[in-house]
């Protein structure tokens, strides 16, 4: 028998945290270029990036090993067993004589798991899903053995990761998802996991300077160019850590009358009023209560004279 096949958890798990260990170190990288208040020259970036290439051509490899993983795991919600290559007079010795552990197996080549995919799952891949696979694949073999020729931005690997989550762990919210891979870090074991909403924040500017519009829009469903606003519960919860002008909510519906926002991080609605701000300088119009029942302004973070 073949024993400690891998239980249908296993992939999923596994695709979801190569993902938010890339997506960490490219938000490492970018977050180094805007610490410390230093206003870097374009040359100085551009040698800085070019020193990066290492490490997110590492990310890059993190992201195909997570989409090799997704796949495994549908394939193996099927029948692990599909996932073992080779004839089995290649199986390791003895195989039909002693029980021997899965991880013993050879499994097949990660290039053939498509078609394994589409002819034993239901629904098969998109021509777009496809497409995805084979880029970063062809990427990722561009750069081991050729060295590649265009620099790999922070921005390509992130678009990947979202890319690839959207994809394979469909129905799971981003941010939700990332907020239980940082609450559960290390970090989180040494002081707590207060740290966390401010670092969302942090990591949806990142994003929102890295991903195009069209990406932005497909990942999360929200137009980039439509008018954002601060988020009362991000805010009140992001602690000593200076967020005050990461804006992550949007009207919804967008109307001059809405009274309803929601944020891209803690997928929140909140009621809004609809009133001019108390700051004859400011023209915000969307004010809601802080957690301490005073109004405030989602535009200019000002408080309202009552
Ligand atoms: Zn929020
Ligand atoms: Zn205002």
């Amino acid at each position: 028998m073949i024993i400690d096949l891998p239980t249908s958890a296993y992939y999923p798990e596994r695709s979801e945290n190569l993902l938010h260990l890339a997506a960490s170190m490219c938000f490492e990288l970018v977050h180094q270029t805007e610490s410390w208040g230093y206003e870097h020259d374009e040359e100085t970036l551009e040698a800085y990036w070019q020193r990066t290439q290492p490490t997110l051509s590492n990310a890059l490899t993190l992201v195909q090993q997570a989409q090799e993983m997704g796949l495994k795991g549908r394939i193996a919600s099927v029948s692990p067993y599909l996932l073992i290559s080779k004839e089995p007079r290649d199986w390791p010795r003895g195989s039909d004589k002693q029980d021997l552990p899965f991880s013993t197996f050879r499994t097949v080549d990660a290039g053939d798991l498509p078609k394994i995919h589409d002819t034993v799952c239901l629904p098969r891949l998109t021509e777009e899903q496809k497409a995805l696979f084979e880029e970063i694949r062809s990427h990722r073999n561009i750069i081991v053995h050729h060295g590649s020729s265009q620099p790999l931005t922070a921005g390509d690997v992130l678009r990947y990761i979202l890319r690839t989550f959207t994809w394979l762990h469909l129905g799971n919210n981003w941010f939700a998802k990332r907020d239980d891979y940082l609450s559960d870090d290390p970090l989180a074991t040494l002081y707590s996991n207060d740290h966390v909403p401010s670092k969302l924040m942090f990591e949806f500017e990142a994003l929102f300077s890295e991903l195009s519009p069209q990406d932005f829009q497909s990942i999360f469903g929200a137009n980039k160019r439509q008018r954002w606003y601060l988020c009362p519960h991000c805010q009140s919860n992001s602690g000593d850590a200076d967020v005050s002008d990461i804006e992550t909510a949007q009207l919804v519906p967008n109307l001059p009358t809405s009274t309803n926002i929601h944020c891209i991080v803690c997928d929140q609605d909140h009621f809004v009023s609809r009133q001019d701000c108390s700051d004859i300088n400011c023209k915000g119009n969307v004010i809601a209560k802080s957690s301490y029942g005073d109004d405030f302004c989602l535009t200019c973070n000002g408080r309202q004279d009552s």
